[in-house]
């Protein structure tokens, strides 16, 4: 695997090799590196040509300070993963690089409905720093293929709707790869490694309250059955944002056909470490 620390370097060696070495794969990654990223690195290196993977945590998509200073660093452990996944190309910035003028101050992208809902309602800010740097890395790999976790799903939404924002400068195909979770169903994330192991056993409540709602779903109206749900998670020492069932493109739903694809939605703090996870109803 080879490092880049410059978006300039990164570009160059790939003009040079884009060509013989086929299609690029890019996965977009803060670090702390679990399998639910290298589920995404292998999906690519499965896919043939080259896989590019990025570590920088973005200070843009922080609304908590706090957060930010706490976001897990583990490099060494991410490069000897990365290796190990079959990745050919890290890029690993600085802020600087990333963002040369300084961080930017009067860039907004148009994202509609979904910036002022669940993620976006209680992270202000958040999807405009996540577009921020995603515009970034895409036109330093302009990758053929983008590697995305369900396990984040608005900003799934947040980033195709920013590759369509992007147009013609940006013909990339994006994948959204399946949650992988720990085995109690508890969703990988860098996150977790702030939690103690009291509370990694009382975090699989996240993943039971959404499955209730998917195993007690039935035709009519759903706002009950989401209550519960929530109240389940209170239950089980969470402090709940949200618990939320919405259709797939994120739009609210008073009640369920029968047939509609759906997706159930939390984000929830276990003492200060805040949770997501979501799950598809089909
Ligand atoms: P992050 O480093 O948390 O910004 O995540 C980088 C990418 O990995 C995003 O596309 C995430 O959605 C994805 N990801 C994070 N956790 C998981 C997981 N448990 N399963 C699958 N993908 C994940």
């Amino acid at each position: 695997m080879i490092l880049f620390r410059r978006a300039s370097d990164l570009s160059q060696w790939l003009d040079l090799h884009r060509k013989e070495s086929g299609p690029v794969g890019f996965v977009p990654t803060m670090g702390a590196l679990h399998e639910g990223h290298l589920q995404l690195v292998r999906e690519s290196r499965n896919a043939g040509g080259i896989t590019v993977c990025s570590i920088f945590v973005n200070p843009t998509q922080f609304n908590d300070p706090g957060d930010f200073e706490k976001y897990p660093v583990t490099l060494e452990d991410d490069i000897r993963l990365l290796e190990q996944a079959g990745c050919h190309l890290l890029y690993h910035p600085d802020p600087a690089d990333i963002y040369p003028g300084g961080l930017p101050r009067d860039e907004t992208y148009e994202l509609g409905y979904l910036e002022t809902i669940l993620e976006g309602a209680f992270r202000p800010g958040h999807y405009q720093g996540v577009c921020m740097v995603v515009k970034r890395l895409l036109e330093a790999v302009r990758p053929d293929r983008l590697y995305l976790g369900q396990k984040d799903y608005q900003q799934c939404l947040v980033i195709e709707r920013l590759v369509q924002l992007m147009g013609r400068d940006q013909q990339v195909q994006v994948f959204r790869v399946p949650t992988v979770r720990e085995p109690g169903g508890l969703a990988m994330s860098s996150r977790n490694r702030r939690l103690n192991p009291e509370q990694l056993e009382q975090a699989k409540a996240i993943w039971k309250s959404l499955s209730y709602i998917r195993e007690n779903l039935q035709p009519g109206p759903v706002s009950e059955l989401v209550s519960q749900a929530a109240a389940n998670l209170e239950a089980a020492g969470f402090r709940v944002d949200y618990v939320s069932l919405r259709k797939a493109d994120l739009q609210e739903l008073d009640e369920w056909d029968g047939q509609e694809p759906l997706v159930a939605l939390a984000a929830a703090f276990l003492g200060e470490v805040r949770l997501i996870d979501n799950i598809l109803i089909k």
